[in-house]
């Protein structure tokens, strides 16, 4: 399936890899530089707004490889917060969804890694659509051009890996669209505008910050608690707490930035007393914030077992929780709701595939 999808798209190459594809076209290697420019920081998606690029060679990509990755099938607009839900198609008919969130002064897109997610955190609508596949690079990457597209060039200032899917079981996609995102021929975005949000898979961590890209890293937390999180995030049985704090230790030396530690707050679950004591304690063994989310229905879902008992903590609830927190000096964001008026709010996202 993967070189099927991958001999039939032009995107989701890093430059190099074009510049081989360049050789076995028998062009010249610097051709992939103006190719890579037109697509990623010109938003071309037809070829012949390469105008810098022969026509022979443009009709010999027009015949061989198509340039979009996806087709934007849908979009749904919230007015009363301005965020925009996307829809997206694949080749092969699976839908995914992608997620503009506006804030102040910026533009944060939230893309997706996978069809569907194998998880099942018990929060999260995407982790009940069950998995199909991994996206590829050009896939990934597809959802900022397309959104681009409607919004303008650049005028999404930042990207988070926190859609459907985790992007560190997808790894190798997802290092390649990070490369491209990155590349100075490409969007412009800095890798400080770019954060990978994982559910914790600590060897690839620690991978990521051994690859040199030094963007961003947030952990969907949640508990600060084994055997809690263990309960709403199934994964935590197999890669335990203890090792992703390990990892994310690492991460935060290696790279010398600071974790966002994602989490939700469910009520009776994750906000009492003692989380708050939890939470301080692993707060202060490594450069940190906390994300606060408040918990978003998956009702839509039509859950069972313990996704079907969450509700909310009240949000007075949440802002004391917080201000306990900014008491001990941690740094606290606590996140809206913003789309849940369109189930695009954080753990809402999920398609019928
Ligand atoms: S929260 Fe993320 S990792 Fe967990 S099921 Fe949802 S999409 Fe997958």
């Amino acid at each position: 399936m993967k070189s099927v999808i991958k001999d039939r798209f032009i995107k989701g190459r890093t430059l190099d890899e074009l510049k081989d594809l360049m050789l076995e076209l028998g062009e010249q290697k610097f051709r992939a530089e103006q190719i890579f420019n037109w697509m990623y920081n010109h938003l071309a998606f037809d070829y012949d707004q390469m105008v810098n690029i022969p026509k022979s060679l443009r009709n010999k990509l027009k015949e061989n490889y198509d340039i979009a990755a996806l087709e934007k099938v849908t979009s749904e607009y919230s007015a009363s917060t301005g965020t925009e839900k996307y829809l997206f198609k694949t080749f092969d008919n699976r839908n995914i969804e992608s997620v503009v969130i506006p804030d102040k002064d910026r533009k944060t897109l939230c893309i997706s890694t996978q069809v569907g997610c194998p998880l099942d955190c018990k929060f999260c609508a995407t982790g009940l659509m069950g998995y199909k596949r991994n996206l590829t690079a050009g896939e990934i990457v597809d959802q900022y051009l397309l959104a681009s597209k409607d919004y303008g060039a650049k005028e999404i200032t930042n990207i988070v890996y926190m859609g459907m899917g985790e992007p560190l079981l997808n790894f190798e996609e997802t290092i390649k669209s990070l490369q491209i995102f990155t590349n100075e021929l490409s969007t412009g975005l800095s890798r400080n505008r770019i954060t990978v949000s994982t559910s914790g898979i600590p060897h690839k961590i620690k991978e990521l910050a051994d690859s040199g890209l030094r963007v961003k890293l947030a952990l969907s937390l949640h508990s600060a608690f084994e055997d809690i999180r263990s309960k709403i995030m199934p994964i935590n049985e197999k890669y335990s707490l203890k090792q992703n704090l390990d990892a994310i230790k690492y991460y935060a030396k290696t790279t010398k930035t600071r974790i966002t530690f994602e989490y939700t707050m469910l009520e009776g679950i994750n906000d009492r007393e003692e989380d708050i004591k939890g939470l301080i304690k692993i707060c202060a063994s490594v450069p940190s914030k906390i994300n606060i989310i408040p918990f978003n229905s998956i009702k839509h879902m039509n859950p069972d077992g313990i996704s079907a008992e969450l509700e909310p903590t009240p949000f007075h609830k949440i802002q004391l929780f917080a201000d306990k927190l900014r008491d001990k000096n941690i740094t606290v964001m606590l996140r809206d709701t913003q789309g849940d008026d369109i189930a695009a709010a954080c753990g809402q996202l999920a398609v019928k595939f």
